[in-house]
């Protein structure tokens, strides 16, 4: 089985924005403190990840994100992290995307070739573009429905890795095949590893990789005031971080979004 483990670095800034609540970009301890701690985890147990980023982000912090790519994959996930970015113009889709991508070639010194939209947020244009672009990988496809999150629709979306341009392949995020719930960070960390078991062995017998996404901010040291609306986000976070990478690792081979894409969709 072909797992691919993947962060989504938004900055506390982003989740407590959707949550209506007014936060500093250029102070952040989702980036501050998320992406060391983050990276000290995947150093310990040996593995690479992938990680998404965001271009105000890599502004406000070039150093820090800088420090990523020296172990780990870069992908491009917005400019903004505009949570409608799929309702935006063409326009406006197109320098999100490409001034994302700028940024993380000068700053981070990488081509980023994945894509993963805000909030799972895709559309065709958005995907004919990444193909012109040269992006190996698109991975926004979340094929589940949750309230605020992803659509109902998204439920028809398909599971499995498929070409979706020339060379554009997109390798969608986990979902439970037989519940069809989120295999995704929130959803370990809120269930627990008995979650991720479950799903790991039903995504082996339904011969799918197992596609998951975490965000950096869930794993800060963080007052609780600040975290009342988030769903989990406490001191328990990075030691089941560590145990659901442990396991993944034992139980599956981590590979690149590209090279899962390609064993698919060759
Ligand atoms: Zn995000």
């Amino acid at each position: 089985m072909l797992s691919n483990i993947s962060f989504d670095v938004d900055g506390l800034w982003s989740a407590l924005e959707f949550h209506k609540i007014k936060a500093d970009p250029k102070k952040d301890l989702g980036i501050e403190e998320g992406i060391p701690r983050v990276l000290d985890i995947l150093k310990k147990e040996d593995v690479n990840a992938a990680f998404f980023l965001v271009g105000k982000n890599v502004e406000n912090y070039p150093e820090t994100h800088k420090d990523i790519a020296e172990n780990h994959e870069i992908g491009n996930h917005s400019y903004s992290h505009n949570n409608e970015l799929s309702l935006l113009s063409h326009e406006k889709i197109k320098e999100e995307i490409i001034k994302a991508h700028n940024l993380i070639k000068k700053h981070v010194k990488v081509t980023p070739k994945y894509f993963r939209g805000p909030k799972y947020q895709i559309n065709g244009y958005i995907l004919e573009l990444l193909d012109k672009l040269n992006y190996s990988c698109d991975s926004s496809f979340m094929p589940s429905y949750y309230p605020r999150i992803t659509p109902v629709r998204n439920l028809l979306l398909k599971r499995r890795p498929h070409k979706v341009g020339k060379n554009l392949v997109e390798v969608p995020l986990s979902v439970n095949p037989i519940l069809q719930l989120y295999v995704n960070g929130s959803s370990v960390l809120a269930l627990g590893m008995p979650w991720l078991k479950f799903s790991m062995s039903m995504l082996k017998l339904f011969k799918l990789p197992l596609i998951i996404n975490f965000h950096t901010e869930d794993f800060i040291k963080t007052p609780d005031v600040i975290i009342k609306h988030r769903h989990r986000l406490h001191e328990d976070s990075l030691p089941l971080l560590r145990k659901a990478i442990n396991y993944i690792n034992k139980n599956s081979r981590i590979s690149t979004l590209e090279e899962i894409g390609k064993s698919y969709a060759p």
